[in-house]
């Protein structure tokens, strides 16, 4: 099944809901990042967090959510849009621990002293940001405590993913809900609650039902109504043309010691997509450059 989110909105309750299911796009990322196990896990949850936090945004937004935590991963970053647009890196892929009885030790592998940063682009020239402290390393609960504590919303974020010995996601997903001011609070609390007493949404994704299987086991007799199925995929936004635009950014004499070198590589922190300029192109940047 694709990619996507869906929109729940609950106007006798004040809630608002987003389940997401992102498979192919955690996998895109932890294949294109060739991740292990562990910073799989991490990546899959970070990169669900991301798209649930992406579909909070309104149109033409984009966010930027950093986890840099002491532990081996180092730091993630994943950004999304409001257009469903996902993708992120884990600085340390090769990151496999012990399992602990929990699954992945991804709060080992991020590491329990850390900060969580978001950056939203929302058309202005400044772009706000939000810097905390990592609450519980387990993304999930990171991005909960933002969206309370810097939002100012009462919210719940769980995320999940089904990881094999080999690193592939079986399955991935995750739910976040909010609390529209100023209503729903208490109603958050309650679906808190009963989404404890639910299997994590991994294992009832995994179980084959949908979110919107998820989203009318979880809102019961509440009443609500779905707003919105939007389409999630891992796309960057690098190019050939702006890593020529990067190159020529160098200026002359650093392009003329890349063409002594032979060739110059710009390999993309998101997605490892490489762009290599041999000679001859970089020959044709020089040409290229006006002085
Ligand atoms: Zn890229």
């Amino acid at each position: 099944m694709d990619d996507y989110l869906l929109r729940v909105w609950s106007r006798e309750a004040g809630v608002r809901g987003l389940i997401c299911l992102t498979t192919n796009l955690v996998n895109e990322g932890v294949r294109r990042h060739q991740a292990l196990p562990t910073a799989a896990a991490a990546l899959g949850r970070a990169l669900t967090g991301g798209a649930l936090i992406g579909g909070l945004l309104k149109v033409a937004q984009r966010v930027a959510v950093k986890f840099e935590g002491n532990g081996p991963l180092k730091k993630m970053i994943v950004e999304s849009d409001s257009n469903g647009v996902v993708r992120g890196y884990v600085q340390e892929p090769l990151v496999d621990l012990p399992q602990t009885a929990q699954g992945h030790d991804v709060v080992g592998a991020i590491g329990v002293a850390g900060l969580l940063t978001v950056v939203k682009d929302v058309g202005l020239r400044d772009l706000p940001q939000s810097v905390i402290p990592l609450a519980t390393s387990t993304i999930d609960g990171d991005l909960t405590a933002y969206l309370e504590q810097s939002e100012q919303i009462t919210s719940m974020v769980q995320v999940g993913s089904i990881v094999d010995e080999t690193g592939y996601t079986t399955i991935a997903g995750g739910i976040l809900l909010q609390a529209m001011p100023p209503r729903g609070a208490d109603v958050v609390q309650l679906l808190r609650e009963c989404l404890q007493e639910m299997p994590p949404i991994e294992v009832m994704l995994a179980s084959g039902q949908t979110p919107e299987q998820v989203a009318k086991q979880l809102f019961g007799e509440l009443a609500y109504v779905e707003l919105e199925k939007r389409p999630l995929i891992f796309q960057c936004s690098c190019s050939r043309a702006r890593s020529e635009k990067a190159l020529l950014s160098l200026g002359r004499a650093e392009i003329e010691l890349l063409l002594e070198e032979g060739e110059a590589v710009i390999d993309c922190h998101f997605c490892h997509e490489r762009y290599v300029f041999d000679r001859d192109d970089l020959e044709i940047l020089l040409g290229e450059m006006s002085d």
